[in-house]
């Protein structure tokens, strides 16, 4: 028998539905839209679950045929002829990437497109079509998917990262191709049943590495990793997509048993469920939030703009917090925000360093606004070495300003293209010291926790902030959710 050949292919991206601006072609072009070979050479090392596919195929000796990858940014959802393009994209250079004897896939589980609530589990089905039952197909997971029944049928194993913020999907690769490893030598047969409790864990509460959610994971793992069983994973959900598979799930992969995997993966439902309560948050309004920060002794406090979460796709450019900051005047103070504000951005370019200007910054329908000086400008493009959520490791914000409000202690990073906030090279690239100031604002919920951890000498402090991220999912209306579903109905 010849070597193996498994195929890898991915199209990741999480869509927001409340957002009416679509994802097109354009934003999968900006950040990666790769076929063959330069899929390898792009993501090999990378900490993304695509790298950890090359990693462990290479240690078992098999070998990886980079055939498609895709990836934007969170935002709205797909345009229909855009997704419907990406797939065909797919689909034809899978063909053609002739005889395989398995497939991985890195869909992110909550990508939705225009006609296709459920993209990930549609183009899972046509993959699964095109290579046929006897191929195994594994696929890796966001556990901010919304999963689907879809999804599960059209794979042999599904394998969600284990943390929030995501820090082992390298490794979440590497256990995929693993897996696939063992079924290709005989040694395995993956059987997979999923549970869908009727709830949605809140987003404040989806830190792995903290309680409610930390004790949660280790009542599962024992499960997980009983005899005949290989894997299981808690999907967390996506709260920003208005579809019916919104919420929390479970999957549970036993050895030739589907009778085992679903008990299972029943169980841990039920014991999600039993739990329930403790994922009903208790929310910090912006006003509580900035005064809670300016009674802390050490600095600075970062506060987690959780309505404008750029990696749940909102737009970046919320200046709530700074303004309810501004409006304490307490100019001793000094506070660090980034916005998107492309306008800006190209006008400070073409000012330049050391000029003043008059103006407004961020969200147009309550800018900062006032006097500011242009501190540095830059080329936007910076590098994170170590292991942060997301899996990047180069970034390219787009023509950026450090800007000093005059007559406050107010620093302002602008943007010409969003940004989330998942490394501290982004302050520290251009010159920015995170520890000079005493209130850091980070637009996002658990993910910027891991980059910003070292320098939150005051801690961390959700705040309730609105925006089409706002952390109270009850306040958002859905149309296509399930019902009942917690927290929405109770019981
Ligand atoms: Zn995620």
């Amino acid at each position: 028998m010849g070597r193996f050949r498994v195929g890898i292919i991915g199209l990741l991206q999480e869509s927001n539905t409340f957002i009416a601006r679509q994802t097109r072609r354009a934003d999968f072009e900006a950040d990666l839209l790769l076929k063959g070979e330069a899929i390898r050479s792009r993501m090999e090392s990378a900490p993304h679950e695509v790298g950890g596919f090359f990693a462990g195929l290479a240690e078992a000796g098999i070998e990886a045929v980079p055939i498609f990858l895709a990836r934007a940014l969170p935002y709205g959802v797909i345009g229909r002829e855009d997704f419907e393009g990406l797939v065909r994209e797919m689909l034809d250079a899978l063909s053609e990437a002739g005889e395989l004897d398995g497939v991985l896939a890195a869909p992110h589980g909550a990508t939705v497109a225009e006609g296709y609530p459920d993209a990930d589990g549609y183009w899972l089905s046509q993959v699964r079509q095109r290579v046929g039952s006897g191929v195994p197909v594994i696929a890796t997971l966001d556990p901010h998917a919304n999963l689907s029944e879809a999804m599960v049928d059209a794979t042999d194993a599904l394998i969600a990262y284990s943390t929030n913020p995501h820090l082992d999907q390298r490794e979440t690769g590497m256990k995929a191709a693993d897996m696939m490893r063992r079924i290709l030598v005989g040694e395995i047969r993956p059987a997979q049943a999923a549970a869908f409790p009727p709830m949605a864990i809140n987003i404040q509460c989806q830190n792995t590495s903290e309680d409610p959610l930390k004790s949660l994971c280790n009542a599962m793992a024992p499960v997980f990793a009983a005899p005949g069983i290989l894997g299981g994973s808690l999907i967390l959900g996506f709260p920003y997509a208005d579809v019916v598979e919104m919420g929390s799930a479970v999957v549970v992969i036993a050895d030739d048993d589907l009778m085992k995997a679903q008990e299972a993966a029943d169980e841990m439902g039920r014991l999600m469920w039993d739990r329930r309560a403790d994922f009903d948050p208790k929310f910090l309004s912006v006003e509580e939030a900035v005064s809670r920060a300016a009674t802390r002794l050490e600095r600075p406090v970062v506060l987690l703009d959780m309505g404008d979460n750029v990696g749940g796709g909102s737009p970046a450019d919320s200046t709530a917090i700074v303004q309810e900051w501004l409006k304490r005047g307490r100019s001793e103070e000094r506070a660090f925000a980034c916005l998107f504000d492309p306008r800006v951005a190209g006008r400070a370019c073409e000012l330049g360093v050391g000029a003043v200007f008059e103006g407004v910054v961020g969200d147009p329908a309550d800018p900062v606004t006032g006097r500011f000086s242009i501190e540095s400008l830059h080329e936007g493009k910076f590098v994170e070495t170590m292991a942060r959520h997301g899996g990047f490791s180069e970034f390219d914000q787009g023509k950026t300003v450090v800007l000093r409000h005059q007559g406050s202690g107010l620093t302002l990073m602008v943007t010409e293209r969003r940004m989330a906030p998942f490394s501290l090279s982004q302050l520290t690239s251009f010159g920015i010291d995170p520890e000079s100031f005493d209130l850091i604002v980070a637009k996002g919920v658990i993910a910027p926790m891991a980059a910003y951890a070292p320098v939150a000498k005051g801690g961390f402090l959700h705040v309730d902030s609105p925006g089409v991220t706002r952390a109270d999912m009850t306040r958002l209306s859905y149309r296509n959710r399930r019902i009942p579903l917690f927290p929405f109905e109770k019981d």
